[in-house]
């Protein structure tokens, strides 16, 4: 039986304002907070995502959550039953990170569909302080979640904070469909 992908959306605005079954955060290795999305994620979700985000070190992840994975916790004060945390790898100009950063979507979709979400928002990984060009980092994004079946999920948002994100992730969406 073939299972159909996720229906993508794009809007601008702040990740941690989504209303979703599952947000994912562009976290880091430590699983213990950080800047940009990371750091905005534990500022509105408040202190329970860090309480299980300590429990995940202390169980599985004791030298960290390694790139391109991910793993769920509580999405605390969140209009979402989940945050997801995944680890984008830093953009590198002498080595072809790609697949890294595909891992990424898809390892965060396995983990919703695991937990039954139907909805998934997602920001640019690694296209902040990681250093990705927006341009390759939406396509990456986009092509990987075209390619993903993760039923139940059935949407796909793409959260992006400014213009050139939005226009970035309109090409890749114009582009690649
Ligand atoms: P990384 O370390 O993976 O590069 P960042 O959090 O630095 O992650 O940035 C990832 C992307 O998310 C960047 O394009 C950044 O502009 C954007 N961003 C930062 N804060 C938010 C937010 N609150 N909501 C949505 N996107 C955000």
């Amino acid at each position: 039986m073939t299972q159909s992908t996720p229906a993508i959306t794009l809007v601008r605005g702040d990740i941690t304002e989504q209303h979703a079954d599952a947000v994912v955060n562009a976290a880091n290795s430590s699983l213990l907070g950080g800047g940009g999305v990371d750091g905005a994620i534990h500022r509105k979700g408040g202190p329970e995502i860090l309480a299980d985000c300590r429990a995940l070190r202390a169980s599985r992840y004791g030298k960290g959550l390694p790139t391109g994975q991910a793993v769920a916790t509580t999405a605390g004060r969140l209009h979402a039953a989940h945050v997801i945390h995944t680890v984008g790898p830093v953009h590198s100009t002498t080595e072809d990170r790609s697949e890294l950063l595909a891992s990424c979507y898809r390892e965060s979709l396995r983990v919703a569909a695991e937990l039954g979400a139907r909805t998934v928002a997602f920001p640019a990984i690694s296209t902040g302080v990681y250093g990705w060009p927006l341009d390759d980092g939406a396509r990456i994004a986009v092509r990987t979640v075209r390619e993903t079946a993760a039923e139940p999920v059935t949407e796909v948002r793409f959260v992006v904070f400014d213009e050139t994100a939005y226009a970035a992730f309109e090409t890749a969406l114009a582009a690649d469909a």
